[in-house]
Parts: C-alpha cells; sequence; structure tokens
C-alpha cells in the first residue's frame, strides 16, 4: 500500500484538471457526474457494516435496487442520521469496520463535547481538503502566488509549523492571541487573503481601529458562524477588499462557496444537499429547512444523509456568473438556536440578528436565553459609544421582534465569550421542552 502522503499527492495531480473543470460543467453533465458517485457509493457504502445496516432496513441491497429506482429517490428511503449516531456506531461506521493506515481524518466537537472524527480516503481528502477549495478561491480571484492568512483554532505554539508555512506562501495565526496581537501579526505579515470566523475579524477590526497597525486584505473567506450582512459590511469595511461567505462543516469540508455575484454555489459534484422539513421530507426550494448532506467522494466513512444540524433552503434561481451548479440559500444557523418561546412558539435567532442589525455603535453581541421569557445581551460598544443610548436601542429593537411576554436585560462587555473552537455562539437558547422535542423528532 501506498503512503498515505504519496497517496495524496498522488491524486492531488490526477483529479486537479477534472476538479477544477467540474465547475463550469452544464447542468445536465454535472447531474451525470453526481449520479455517477453517488451510485458507487451506496453500493461501496455496503462495505461499512453500519451503512449495510441502514441499506438493507431500507431495502437497498436487494439486486437491481441502485439501478431501478430513482437515485435521489433511493437515498431518500435511508433514515437521515447525526453526529450522535455515527459516534455511537464507532469502527461500524468505517469501511470493512476499522481504521486503515492510509486514511486521513480530521476532528470536531460531538454534541456533548467529546472529539468525533471523520475518516477519508486519500482521494477523497485530496478533493474536499484541498482541490475543491482550491477551485472556488481560483473562481473569487485568487492566485497561487497570493499571501494567505489562516486565523485558525490552534495552539499558538504550533504557528508556523506546516509546510506551506515554512514557504511562507501562508501563515497561520491562533484565534487565542489578543486581537491587537493578532492585527499586528496581520499587518506585518500583509496577506492577499485571510481565511477566519466572523467573529475573530470582527474583534481584530475593533482592535485595529485603536492603536495597532491597520490590516487591508484584497479577498476575506469568512465560514464557520452565520455571517449577518451587518458583520458583512462592518468587516468589509474595516479589512477593505471583498468578503466572500464559505459554508461547510468540519465533517463534510466546503459545501457551498460565493462566486463573484454573490451566490452560494454548491459544489454539487462532491455533496449532495437535501433540504428536510420538520416531517422528514424534502421541502421545496425557497422553503428553510434542515440542511442534510451525503459526501459523495468519501469511502473511508460513508457520510450519507449526514444531520449537519444547520438551517438553510436550496434556490431555484441560475445565478448570473453562468455556472449550473445549485444555489443554496442563506444558512440561517443551527437548527439547535431556535428559541422557544413562552407560548411554545419557535422562533428563528435570525429574526433576532436582523432586528439588531441596523444599530450603529454596536461592535458585537451575544444573545442568551437564560429563561423562557427573558434574553440577556452581552454587547461591545464601539469606540465613544454612549453606553446607556446603546442598552436603549437595544431593548427598543429587540421589543419590536418579541411578544411582549419576552424580558430583555443588555450588559455591556469588552469581550464575548468564546466556546468550542473559538466560535462565538451568536444565540444561545435555552434547550426546548421536552412535548417541543418530540413534535420537533415526528
Ligand atoms: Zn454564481
Amino acid at each position: 500500500m501506498m503512503p498515505a502522503h504519496a497517496a495524496l499527492a498522488y491524486w492531488l495531480a490526477r483529479d486537479a484538471h477534472a476538479s477544477a473543470r467540474a465547475l463550469d460543467l452544464g447542468a445536465e453533465s454535472l447531474r451525470a457526474l453526481a449520479a455517477t458517485r453517488m451510485r458507487a457509493l451506496l453500493v461501496d457504502a455496503q462495505h461499512t457494516p453500519f451503512n449495510a445496516t441502514r441499506m438493507r432496513d431500507a431495502g437497498l441491497t436487494r439486486p437491481g435496487a441502485l439501478r431501478d429506482l430513482e437515485l435521489p429517490l433511493a437515498l431518500q428511503s435511508l433514515a437521515p442520521v447525526s453526529k450522535q449516531e455515527l459516534s455511537t456506531a464507532g469502527d461500524a461506521s468505517l469501511r470493512h469496520g476499522r481504521v486503515s493506515a492510509s486514511w486521513f481524518s480530521s476532528r470536531s466537537s460531538g454534541s456533548s463535547g467529546e472529539p468525533f472524527r471523520v475518516y477519508y480516503d486519500a482521494r477523497a481528502w485530496s478533493m474536499l481538503k484541498y482541490l475543491v477549495k482550491m477551485r472556488s478561491r481560483r473562481a473569487a480571484g485568487m492566485r497561487l502566488t497570493d499571501r494567505v492568512a489562516i486565523l485558525d483554532a490552534i495552539d499558538p505554539r504550533v504557528e508556523g509549523s506546516s509546510l506551506l508555512e515554512r514557504l511562507g506562501r501562508l501563515k497561520r495565526i491562533s484565534v487565542f492571541r489578543p486581537p491587537e496581537e493578532i492585527a499586528a501579526l496581520l499587518a506585518a505579515y500583509a496577506p492577499d487573503e485571510i481565511y477566519a470566523l466572523p467573529s475573530a475579524l470582527l474583534e481584530i477590526a475593533h482592535a485595529a481601529g485603536q492603536d495597532t497597525p491597520e490590516v487591508r486584505a484584497k479577498r476575506i473567506c469568512a465560514s464557520g458562524e452565520l455571517l449577518t450582512s451587518r458583520a458583512s459590511r462592518d468587516i468589509t469595511e474595516a479589512f477593505g477588499g471583498r468578503i466572500f461567505d464559505v459554508y461547510g462543516t468540519s465533517e463534510t469540508k466546503e459545501i457551498a462557496w460565493e462566486c463573484w455575484a454573490g451566490s452560494r454555489h454548491i459544489n454539487a459534484d462532491v455533496v449532495h444537499v437535501e433540504i428536510l422539513g420538520g416531517d422528514g421530507a424534502c421541502v421545496e426550494a425557497g422553503v428553510e429547512g434542515e440542511v442534510v448532506v451525503t459526501l459523495l467522494v468519501n469511502r473511508a466513512m460513508p457520510l450519507i444523509r449526514y444531520r449537519t444540524g444547520d438551517r438553510g433552503s436550496l434556490l431555484s434561481a441560475r445565478c448570473e456568473c453562468g455556472r449550473a451548479s445549485p444555489l443554496l440559500g442563506v444558512v440561517s444557523g443551527r437548527d439547535a438556536d431556535m428559541l422557544e418561546l413562552p407560548d411554545g412558539s419557535i422562533l428563528s435567532p435570525y429574526l433576532l440578528t436582523m432586528a439588531l442589525e441596523p444599530i450603529a455603535g454596536l461592535v458585537q453581541y451575544q444573545i442568551a436565553q437564560t429563561e423562557r421569557d427573558h434574553l440577556r445581551v452581552r454587547a461591545v460598544a464601539g469606540n465613544g459609544v454612549d453606553a446607556r443610548a446603546l442598552e436603549a436601542d437595544i431593548a427598543c429593537a429587540l421589543g419590536a421582534a418579541l411578544a411582549a411576554a419576552v424580558r430583555v436585560s443588555t450588559e455591556i462587555v469588552d469581550r464575548l465569550e468564546h466556546g468550542a473552537r473559538a466560535k462565538v455562539r451568536v444565540v444561545e437558547p435555552l434547550p426546548r421542552s421536552a412535548a417541543r422535542e418530540m413534535m420537533a423528532a415526528r
């Protein structure tokens, strides 16, 4: 067997051209390529004990089942799986039920805080981790010679240790450093592109306005958190250049990327996206639901109808950039971020963020539901902004968005609290009541 990195180099070279070309395929060719890959995935997934059971239960292991049925319909006969279920399945979710030395893996945090690891074969890793990202960045105007800065949830002691960093093409900076320090490091490096969480960019923009040097970049790729239009505007103003929203998860890598025309194109040749309503059925274009994805290219640990936990929609429109790949609407937040109000109604966190967006002088904020009828807002004020006036503006804006039965209290802070992997949870609801959970599970 080839060593993992030799295999990676082989697949990078072999698939680079086809992967780049897939971006410009017509709708029909793209659908055909995705269907071929989906069929191959479902056939091969029978080598993973966990998926073999799922497929047998759904009747998909009968001879001809994957030929006779329309493929997306065949896929829909499998129940979606959560991170929790895969975690519980353990090695049974792997091809032949065991880890291979030739695989790559990435780790994310599980729902109860324990790490969750996804394995990828070398070809899948080459496509998902490198080729798919490179082609969308190039389509957005990036050149191979550009200087790239990545703000990452790493220990500052491992900064500079990777091969690309030693070659000077890339700089990783720990988001655990104080924002003034990050701003100074960025200003000294003078990147063409910055990759970061929106919350980290906002903190640096805020810090950079004071005694630290100015940071400029031609392109900024934001991912990992909800990118509100307000945050997008503030980041663009602070760094200059253009911001691109990238949607993905640590398990699936990049799902959709923003083109110059401002649409989010789904990487439909490597990932199949479905949007499910409360009853578990696919909803129409334009309707928001849970984002469920199937990674078409990974054989090591097939993710088939994987529940991302995010809420979003598909769009039926064609993009003016001319690319035929399907478009993803706004991903409005995690399913777990929906708020249950005292009368049992459910409120999208998006309505709250939209209400706060227009407030001048509000740099960053976090909303926590501490009781069914109480929201606590932590807010970071802009330089020279009157704290009292800001509190009043927040109370007024949320009051208009909420039923009268919900109370709001605001606290002005210097810095927000970070969660796992340095992410800031913009809206943190109380766990839903048992009755509500049962409704959601049906
Ligand atoms: Zn486009």
